[in-house]
């Protein structure tokens, strides 16, 4: 790939990855601003993960509970009650009163009045008001129910009482300063008891930015919040502007969390609590009891079962006040994470997702990606406990989680688009490999353009009047579908019937005459067939194609009753139509890829990616096309009648078809993986045990060898020869295998053929042979002949002495007659002219046939032939003239070379499981330089001795010839003036060549 390619591709992905994220991200801000229910549930959840907390010891709670109901009766009670309760308390000398509930209509005077005097005896009294809705004049109104005109003077600080209740009915936030239609504003009363209790003057409060203070104290509000400008509806008051400051209540905990710091109003006011607990506290007196007040959901309800019911008691508006005031107390302010923040960490939760799941691969990857986004998820919910119970941050829970749980599955498609991607490139690979490879010949073309018409051909081979290919359509149903046709009675009504039509229903053993009668389509094109309508007779043959039992489709072949097909030829149309059939099948399963040779279809392709489906399909087609090309060159190769080897670079044997196989005489498996040099080396004859310099020698001629293939590109050449008796002569052909067009490219490794060309050497051997016999032997005789002729011809001599040249003429002569004799015996042998005839026969027969004839001739020199034949001679398996005629030879030499009045010894015994027949003599014995040549054509030991001993110098090679025909072999041992022993051996059981 090349650098260019790969920066984009990476620019690619990093654009991929970022998409991604800001999807998600969006995705997890999306539903916080369109569903905030979901961000408050989450934020309920956290706080009751955090649990309850204890109430601060500042705060000490009047509860007007059921028991003071009980004790007083019905609520509203006479206002002296709360002035009584308001002296206990202030005997106590709290810091502050405040009292949650509204005396905005008056009573009695007496009580009113009782009660200003009370709050203004304890001068540190703060009042409720409260923002109500309220006709008048036609207009909805918001105005202050506001404490009366006495009360108001007589308290301290005037603290609204409301609520931010949410659409649960949950109450989470405070404003901490409400305001009417006319601009009438009041600070949240839990602001007003902290402020009396601290001894701060009500003009000391001021808004700040980011919350509001006061002596000393920061109240810190939720920020997001715009400042609203509130100013009022009537025209003469003059508008102010009002920051709609918000606290977040830190909820101690369920409803009931302050009830160790509550006292009954009834127990207070009937003295039953001392004034002490109230020393340095904030009273917050208010109604607890159900019946009465207003009673709000906290955090720590929650609705939880499907119909919507709240779990957990509803919280009193006094213990909404304590916790508020808590809140404050303890300066427990959470901050909401603004929106640029959460989006950001909705990113970070994306881009974590997408980091793991990159990095969660390979092997079980599914668990391990599952695994790993649950891990991100507790990550995500432990660090967003930890914001918001240690840093009081109301984390971005939902946005975060949204965006991981997002993130995942876009991920997971990217990477599959990419994959599918690659795969198409893959496929794209592959054709384009395909292209290069040897189609195998099954592909052809699918129906229709093949390149030869097969029925004609079949029809021409079977001398037919008409030919049928049937493919079977599908197993089950046993249909046959017309696939080729000659004959034109045939080929008619298919054409009328279309290929469609074209089907016979044919049971695999069903004959013809069967189908025909079961299938009226069939009977029509078989009626030719048939004979029916037809003048002169004809019969149908029908062939299974391939398995009997299962066929792939069936011939049929037409031909007149007189006129059978030839068996052999009916084999070869059998042949021919099986492999027309397979093919067809084979065509018939390609599917699809014809596009991608489309340009613009590849170009589409390349930006959106193929159906995985298509990719399976198309990618299961090619496999099947390049494997059966694959499998077709690999037959082809192991059919080759050559040699075929097939080795990398260092020599290391990769493949080796059967027949190389047979030439090292090793299984296929034994020649892989070892050298082919060391092979060749090893399989020629008269290899023996190399000794370090000639193993030095053999690894320079390897390397030399090497150079020439690999670096010089040139193709070597030479002849070889391999096996022992009988060995085979090869031309062995090694060249270099190179990637690349024209194989300019690297060597990728060495191929090796062998040739046999055994026959050619013999042929060339004979022929020189030939030559040898023209120019030498005959040439001499034939030279004397003439000469002697000539001098008879031209000149008178004496009776004597043309007796004596005819004499010689005539000798001259028959040793041409024997030497021709000898050599076409010998010419005959050699070139399988004369073939073996075994028979089993006794050995010493064989030879006594032999000794028959030279008996005489060895009584002419008083030489005796000794026979020493051992008992129970096994019987042979020979060709009983040949071998007694190369007894024969070996004796008849023996007799010639003997001084007269000597033995001759002719021994025949068993070695093993062979036979020995062994003749010595007495001779003058063969010098050691010419013992091997001696077999040779036409050899004779250069000596005078053998000047007067007639001969050819074929015999030996003729004993030699037939020895090694039965798989036997001819030795000689030999001592100079001694003598000399021929040993002739012959298996008892011969491998005959
Ligand atoms: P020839 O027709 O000359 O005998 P052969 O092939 O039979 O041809 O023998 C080749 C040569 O081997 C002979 O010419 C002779 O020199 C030598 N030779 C063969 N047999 C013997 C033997 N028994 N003793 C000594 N030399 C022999």
């Amino acid at each position: 790939m090349t650098d260019k390619t790969h920066k984009s591709r990476v620019a690619y992905q990093v654009a991929w990855f970022i998409a991604i994220i800001a999807v998600a991200a969006m995705a997890g801000m999306v539903v916080v601003w369109r569903a905030p229910g979901v961000d408050r549930y989450v934020r309920d959840r956290l706080m009751q993960a955090r649990g309850a907390l204890p109430p601060p010891d500042e705060i000490v709670i009047v509860a007007i509970d059921e028991a003071s109901i009980a004790r007083f009766g019905r609520f509203p009670w006479p206002r002296a009650l709360m002035a009584q309760a308001l002296d206990r308390i202030a005997a106590g000398r709290p810091k502050a009163i405040a009292v949650d509930v509204l005396y905005s209509e008056p009573t009695t005077n007496e009580d009113d009045r009782a009660l200003a005097e009370s709050v203004a005896r304890a001068g540190n009294v703060v009042l409720a008001a409260q923002l109500i809705e309220s006709p008048e004049a036609g207009a909805r109104r918001i105005t202050w129910l506001r404490p009366l005109p006495d009360l108001e003077r007589a308290a301290a600080a005037i603290g609204h009482v409301n609520v931010l209740t949410e659409s649960d009915g949950a109450a989470r936030e405070l404003p901490l300063r409400e305001l009417d239609d006319r601009a009438v504003t009041f600070w949240a009363m839990a602001l007003q008891t902290m402020r009396v209790g601290g001894g701060v003057a009500e003009s000391a409060i001021h808004e700040l930015p980011r919350g509001v203070g006061f002596g000393g104290r920061m109240i810190l509000t939720e920020s997001q919040r715009a400042a609203a400008t509130f100013s009022a509806r009537d025209a003469q008051s003059q508008a102010e502007i009002v920051q709609s400051e918000r606290m977040a209540i830190d909820f101690i905990g369920p409803t009931g969390s302050f009830a160790p710091k509550t006292y009954s109003f009834a127990e207070v006011l009937d003295g039953r609590i001392s004034p002490e607990v109230f020393r340095g506290k904030l009273a917050l007196i208010g109604a607890t009891a159900a019946t009465l007040g207003e009673q709000i959901a906290s955090p720590f309800v929650h609705q939880e079962t499907a119909d919507g019911r709240q779990h957990g008691a509803l919280m009193p508006g006094v213990e909404v006040l304590a916790n508020a005031v808590t809140t404050i107390l303890r300066a427990r302010y959470y901050r909401a994470t603004p929106d640029w923040l959460a989006m950001l960490c909705a990113a970070l939760a994306a881009a974590a997702t997408l980091l793991l799941l990159a990095m969660a691969q390979g092997r079980f990857e599914t668990a391990k990606q599952l695994l790993a986004l649950a891990g991100l998820i507790v990550v995500i919910l432990a660090l967003s406990w930890a914001a918001f119970v240690w840093w009081l941050i109301a984390p971005p829970l939902v946005p975060a989680l949204i965006a991981a749980v997002t993130a995942a599955p876009l991920g997971l498609l990217r990477r599959s688009l990419a994959t599918s991607a690659e795969l198409d490139a893959r496929i794209a690979d592959y054709e384009r490999a395909e292209d290069r490879l040897t189609p195998s010949l099954n592909e052809a073309a699918p129906t229709g353009e093949f390149p030869f018409a097969p029925a004609a051909l079949i029809a021409g081979i079977a001398e037919a009047d008409a030919a049928a290919i049937f493919v079977r359509v599908d197993s089950p149903t046993n249909h046959y579908r017309l696939a080729a046709a000659h004959g034109a009675p045939m080929a008619a009504p298919l054409a009328k019937s279309g290929s469609a039509r074209g089907t016979l229903p044919l049971a695999p053993r069903l004959s013809i005459m069967e189908a025909v009668a079961s299938n009226d389509d069939a009977a029509d094109y078989f009626s030719f067939a048939a004979g029916r309508r037809s003048e002169t007779l004809r019969r149908a043959l029908v062939i299974a194609l391939g398995d009997a039992g299962d066929p792939v489709g069936a011939l049929v072949l037409a031909h007149p009753f007189e006129r059978e097909p030839e068996s052999r030829r009916l084999r070869l149309c059998v042949e021919i139509a099986a492999s027309y059939v397979t093919a067809l099948s084979l065509a018939r399963q390609e599917t699809g890829g014809a596009d991608s040779r489309r340009p613009l279809a590849g170009k589409l392709r390349s930006l959106w990616p193929r159906g995985i489906e298509w990719k399976a399909r198309m990618l299961g087609a090619l496999n099947r096309r390049l494997l059966a090309r694959t499998l077709f060159v690999d037959r082809a190769l192991r059919s080759v009648e050559d040699g075929l080897i097939v080795a990398d670079v260092t020599g290391r044997i990769t493949f080796v078809n059967p027949r190389a196989a047979a030439m090292f005489g090793l299984r296929e498996r034994a020649l892989i993986g070892s050298d082919l040099f060391e092979r060749l080396r090893e399989a020629e004859p008269g290899t023996i045990r190399l000794d370090d310099a000639e193993m030095k020698r053999a690894k320079g001629e390897r390397l030399e060898m090497l150079t020439r293939l690999l670096v010089e590109r040139q193709p070597q050449e030479r002849e070889i020869t391999l096996g022992k008796a009988p060995a085979r002569h090869y031309t062995l052909r090694l060249s270099a295998v190179c990637a690349g067009e024209n194989g300019a490219g690297a060597a990728l490794g060495i191929v090796a053929s062998l040739a046999d060309i055994t026959r050619q050497r013999e042929l060339q051997q004979m022929k020189n042979d030939v030559m040898a016999l023209v120019t030498h032997e005959l040439r001499t005789p034939l030279t004397a002949i003439q000469g002697i002729s000539e001098l008879l011809a031209e000149y008178d001599v004496d009776d004597e002495q043309r007796r004596g040249l005819n004499r010689t003429i005539n000798a001259e002569a028959k040793r041409l007659v024997h030497l021709v004799n000898d050599y076409l015996d010998l010419a005959r042998l050699e070139s399988d002219a004369r073939p073996l005839y075994p028979a089993p026969v006794r050995a010493a027969a064989l030879v006594e046939r032999a000794l028959a004839l030279l008996d005489p001739i060895a009584a002419r020199q008083s030489i005796r032939l000794v026979r020493r034949f051992a008992p129970n001679l096994p019987a042979l398996l020979a060709d009983a003239e040949l071998v007694s005629r190369a007894v024969n030879n070996l004796v008849a030499n023996a007799i010639k070379f003997s001084p007269e009045k000597s033995e001759v010894i002719i021994e025949a015994r068993a070695d093993g499981d062979d036979v020995l027949i062994e003749v010595a003599d007495c001779g003058p014995g063969i010098p050691p330089e010419s013992r091997e040549r001696i077999f040779e054509k036409f050899y004779r030991v250069p000596r005078l001795a053998d000047a007067d001993a007639p001969g050819t110098g074929l015999g030996l090679t003729f004993v030699r010839e037939v020895a090694e025909r039965h798989g036997g072999s001819v030795t000689v041992e030999s001592e100079l003036d001694v003598g000399s022993t021929f040993i002739l051996r012959l298996p008892v059981n011969p491998q005959m060549s």
